[in-house]
């Protein structure tokens, strides 16, 4: 089997696939009904949050634009808060939508400087909502967002909190109620060892606020809708019920080891993959006191074609990473370590890619590399 890691689709652990192998069920029925309370207050322990957590079906980004149009109007004025691919892709669906987005951007491997966003908030205010990414996956990146709320927070006109945590939540610590975050999505694929499939959204009572003024268009996202079927046990829709099966099974484990315990080894693998990349000569890209614990993007080194080298891992190692995206597609190759990864998992990428930039002829700094990857 490949050694798969992209940050997300993440491998399934064995309990996970067994689960979403289940029959079907009545999704009018009390099975379903148990199954859906169950995973929603599993949800809710990793999102820290007292208020709702709605299951949309559909991938993470289906999820931001549930949260923007659950939210906000057409004209209404955004600061979207970006430091890479995602933080883009929030503000265009806010565009597309017909917000009046202000689009404060960070250079792509730096964090957003809270001291920045708070200036901005001051000089161009006010803002009926902030787009933030948590963990920025297209650089490997996560910001400070417990510093960036507290800016907003003291933000002219109390802005609305909107957060992409889709690789972050249930692997980096986000305490959702304390931090003053009004709608945080997630996505299946990522953290939760799930195939990819739900999206999940936080909704505060300030958020529910915003929603019954909001105008822009929605059906299928409505967040209203979601929360009168959740009353009764329910979705709106026929659910993806094999993958609700699956969060079960996911969550069962996450809270078999806690959230800080599945946020300690994130922390811990997060390390240990940078340690390894920088003892085999290669740089991180992103700003290192930021750096992410999910992914971690690697500059591709001079002399090397980023494409060849993910192919030479692929081919003859089984180890499947991702390349870049936007305007550092060809200069990153990024290493996925979240939801269902272990350290012997990170060890195994080092060690191919050791042995791929040795057969290359790549022959830089390989001996110091060799001491500092961690042993097998
Ligand atoms: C994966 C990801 C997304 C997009 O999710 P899809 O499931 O591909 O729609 C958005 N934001 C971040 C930060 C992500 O990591």
């Amino acid at each position: 089997m490949p050694n798969l890691r992209v940050p997300g689709p993440t491998p399934l652990p064995p309990e996970v696939r067994a689960a979403q192998a289940q029959d079907m069920i009545n999704h009018r029925g009390p099975e379903f009904a148990a199954l859906l309370t169950e995973v929603t207050a599993g949800l809710k322990e990793f999102y820290q949050t007292a208020h709702d957590v709605l299951i949309l079906t559909a991938s993470g980004t289906g999820g931001l634009e549930a949260a923007i149009v659950n939210t906000l109007s057409p004209g209404d004025r955004v600061l979207a808060v970006s430091v890479g691919a995602f933080g883009n892709r929030f503000a265009d669906i806010a565009a597309a939508y017909g917000a009046a987005v202000d689009k404060l951007e960070f250079a792509w491997g730096e964090p957003a400087d809270p001291a920045v966003v708070a200036e901005r908030l001051r000089s161009g205010g006010p803002y009926v909502a902030i787009l933030l990414t948590h963990n920025e996956t297209s650089t490997g990146i996560t910001n400070d967002l417990e510093a960036l709320c507290n800016v907003v927070r003291a933000a002219p006109g109390e802005p609305l909190l909107l957060v992409d945590a889709i690789s972050s939540l249930g692997a980096i610590d986000l305490p959702t109620d304390r931090w003053g975050c009004d709608v945080v999505v997630t996505g299946s694929q990522k953290a939760w060892m799930i195939p990819p499939g739900l999206t999940m959204a936080s909704v505060s009572p300030k958020a529910w606020q915003a929603h019954r003024r909001a105008r822009m268009p929605r059906f299928y996202f409505d967040f209203s809708m979601a929360k009168r079927s959740l009353e009764k046990q329910q979705t709106p829709f026929t659910p993806a019920v094999s993958l609700l099966y699956a969060l079960k099974a996911g969550l069962a484990l996450l809270r078999a080891e806690g959230l800080a315990g599945a946020v300690a080894r994130h922390r811990r693998i997060g390390e240990r993959c940078r340690a390894g990349i920088k003892g085999l000569g290669l740089a991180l890209f992103a700003r290192e006191s930021h750096a992410s614990n999910t992914v971690t993007a690697v500059r591709v080194p001079p002399g090397v074609e980023g494409g060849a080298l993910r192919k030479a891992l692929r081919e003859r190692h089984g180890v499947v990473v991702a390349g870049g995206q936007g305007p550092i597609a060809d200069q990153v190759f990024r290493i996925g370590h979240l939801g269902y990864v272990s350290e012997a998992d990170i060890d195994d990428v080092l060690g191919a890619l050791a042995q791929t930039l040795v057969r290359e002829g790549t022959a830089w700094r390989i001996a110091e590399g060799r001491q500092a990857t961690p042993a097998r």
